[in-house]
């Protein structure tokens, strides 16, 4: 299984493009992994985790190849996880030869936006495929079985994270962006899971400071390991991965790999690919 992080910030973007702050003019002189674009990860070729405002420059610059991408996952319906305009692109005249509609998972109010995409109310277009992703209810796609979990980040719409299993692989990956500590119906699904995780991507986007009601910063993310570890549901070799960056975490890319380093995890920046 592999996975592949096309954008590793929080929804700013970092260095945000207005701001003056030290910690964005320290990442815009040092350039390479402290350049940080919204949130997308790919699973594999075929299975994609969010849609940001960074969606094209993914695909043209960084290589996302979106015509083998047949799944969408979105976590939730911040602009930084889910930017509907450019599903609008899928349509003609913009889009010319895609064999095959894009299936699109995701909470309500994603649903809603999709819908407004629709010329219709109700028009069944083959090109945008929506279907609600139900807290606890695993969805079956391809070799897949992907059960949304509950997030606890914005109260005011419903919030995934995401369980993706590969049968054929035999692996499975803890997507958790964004979310602070998980919510107690969440981490009992994720110890009573069947199978144990091999790699478990958490929020890091608080970095030095600490949060657990929104986000999660460093010190946060650091007790969900160690929670995750204790109730089994890890072995280890179970990878960490610390993803979803801000300024406001003021902790640049190598200062954060060797805090994390000690921790026993890894730390994303943009076109980190795994392979485990
Ligand atoms: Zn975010
Ligand atoms: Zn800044
Ligand atoms: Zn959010």
């Amino acid at each position: 299984m592999k996975i592949t992080y096309y954008g590793t910030a929080a929804g700013e973007g970092w260095p945000c493009i207005f701001c003056e702050c030290e910690l964005c003019r320290e990442a815009r002189r040092l350039g390479g992994k402290n350049i940080r674009t919204r949130s997308q990860s790919l699973i594999n070729n075929d299975l994609l985790l969010d849609f940001p405002p960074d969606n094209m420059l993914h695909a043209n610059i960084y290589g996302l190849d979106f015509k083998k991408v047949d799944y969408l996952f979105v976590t939730h319906d911040h602009s930084d996880h889910f930017f509907a305009t450019d599903l609008e692109l899928l349509r003609e005249p913009y889009t010319h030869g895609r064999k095959k509609g894009l299936k699109v998972y995701g909470p309500e109010n994603v649903g809603k936006k999709i819908e407004l995409l629709v010329p219709e109310p109700g028009d069944n277009d083959p090109r945008f495929i929506y279907e609600r992703a139900v807290p606890f209810k695993t969805i079956c796609v391809g070799d897949y079985e992907v059960t949304p979990l509950l997030a606890r980040h914005d109260r005011n719409q419903e919030c995934l994270i995401y369980l993706v299993r590969s049968v054929k692989e035999d692996k499975t990956v803890l997507y958790c962006h964004d979310t602070g500590s998980f919510p107690q119906e969440t981490f009992d699904f994720i110890v009573n899971y069947p199978h144990k995780l091999n790699l478990v991507s958490l929020d890091c986007t608080q970095g030095e400071q600490k949060d657990g009601d929104y986000h999660m910063g460093f010190v946060d993310a650091c007790a969900e390991k160690e929670r995750l570890c204790q109730a089994g549901i890890c072995t280890a070799d179970t990878l960490f991965v610390l993803n979803h960056f801000s300024h406001n975490g003021r902790i640049l890319h190598d200062r954060l790999v060797e805090m994390a380093k000690e921790k026993g995890m890894l730390v994303s920046y943009d076109g980190l690919a795994i392979e485990f």
